[in-house]
């Protein structure tokens, strides 16, 4: 029988609560489409601070480098804000993705039929349901490019870089084809090509890939339009590719629409099949340790890594069609409305299983 070997970052806060759901999940899942999976738990953002002093220990890396795939809750929390800006928990996530090579954040933006009221847009703009995948660019651009501080004419001043070469935007260009090859087809790519020197090397060389992929249409916005387009028309978009910069800010905004920050999944992805997995919300300190998270970002998390770094797409269907299904009649308190079953973090991955058995 196949075997994966997945580490576990529970993390922070509600991250613990949530991906022992996702766990529950993922093994009622494996038994059912006949694979098995190894668990290990390594440290990172606050606890793996409080145990060793660090954000990200060396063993952590150690762990996820020789795993098939990552799974992390969420880190942060008032506890660690006093820690120096290096020494964060935060700074544990962007080390740990610059550590496995994470040029690929891919995050969906989805709005489930049953929670369409939810979006702060109207139905009529909306659609029927809306299914938009953001492929972001992850280790590149401005937010790794050089800075620096220094005076001008006496007046302190700062600068930071956006950069890009050929080889990295060509790079993320092919995740995002090859993500448009499997959806709808259609692939815009985002930029300020009327203004950035980087962003017209982005668009030459998108046109230039766009001819290994014939059957991909491929489209371009400049940044400020598609940020307007998102809650102007959605409906237009199935894949979007952007930098960093700009993917950060869209890819916020898209999942602004659907409505619950307890819904949505991410991954990120290297040249391997290793991908780190995530919901995309924090660690909700407010909530944690009341048994009331959401824990469907989570195991919608493990649908996507079933999907990208497993090639178990199959039970990454059933995953999803569960999240759609149990919906219908049950919510944790964050998306609850009148007539539907309250229930907590737990009775919500019991729902799931139940529903994947
Ligand atoms: P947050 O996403 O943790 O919470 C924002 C709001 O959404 C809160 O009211 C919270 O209760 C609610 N919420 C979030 N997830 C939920 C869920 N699954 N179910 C129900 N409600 C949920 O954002 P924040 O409050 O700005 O940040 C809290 C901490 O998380 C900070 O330390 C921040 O740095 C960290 N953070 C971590 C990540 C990460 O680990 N990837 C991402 C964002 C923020």
């Amino acid at each position: 029988m196949k075997s994966y070997n997945i580490t576990l970052l529970k993390g922070d806060g509600i991250g613990p609560e949530i991906i022992n759901e996702a766990v529950k999940v993922l093994n009622v899942t494996a038994e059912k489409y006949g694979f098995g999976v190894n668990y290990e738990e390594a440290l990172l953002g606050g606890c793996a601070i409080d145990a060793t002093g660090v954000p990200l220990p060396q063993e952590t890396v150690d762990k996820c480098k020789s795993s098939d795939s990552v799974l992390l809750g969420a880190v942060g929390g008032p506890k660690w804000d006093t820690q120096p800006g290096s020494n964060r928990p935060e700074a544990g996530l962007l080390g740990i993705r610059g550590a496995l090579g994470l040029f690929a954040n891919l995050r969906p933006a989805v709005i489930f039929e049953p929670l369409k009221n939810a979006s702060p847009l109207r139905e009529d703009i909306i659609g029927e349901a809306m299914d938009i995948m953001i492929v972001r660019e992850l280790t590149g651009g401005i937010y790794f490019g050089k800075r620096g501080n220094f005076e001008e004419d006496g007046i302190p001043a700062a600068y930071d870089t956006e950069k890009y070469n050929v080889n990295e935007i060509q790079r993320i260009g092919r995740v995002a084809f090859d993500m448009a090859m499997k959806r709808n087809k259609k692939l815009t790519s985002v930029d300020k090509a009327n203004v950035l020197d980087s962003s017209r090397l982005w668009r030459k060389t998108m046109i230039e890939l766009s001819s290994e992929y014939p059957e991909v249409e491929l489209n371009h916005l400049y940044v400020d339009n598609c940020a307007m387009q998102l809650v102007r028309n959605p409906k237009q978009f199935d894949v979007i590719v952007t930098s960093n910069i700009f993917g950060d800010i869209l890819s916020d905004e898209a999942s602004m629409i659907s409505g619950s920050i307890g819904m949505l999944a991410s991954a990120s992805l290297n040249s391997t099949k290793l991908g780190m997995y995530e919901p995309i919300h924090g660690s909700a300190p407010d909530i944690a340790g009341q048994g009331i998270a959401n824990p469907l970002a989570t195991i919608l998390s493990v649908a996507m890594m079933l999907r990208y770094s497993l090639d178990e797409s199959k039970a990454a269907d059933a995953i999803e069609n569960a999240v759609a299904e149990v919906l219908k009649t049950t919510r944790t308190p964050d998306i609850y409305t009148e007539g539907m079953k309250k229930v907590s973090t737990s009775e919500m991955g019991d729902a799931v299983c139940a529903l994947i058995k």
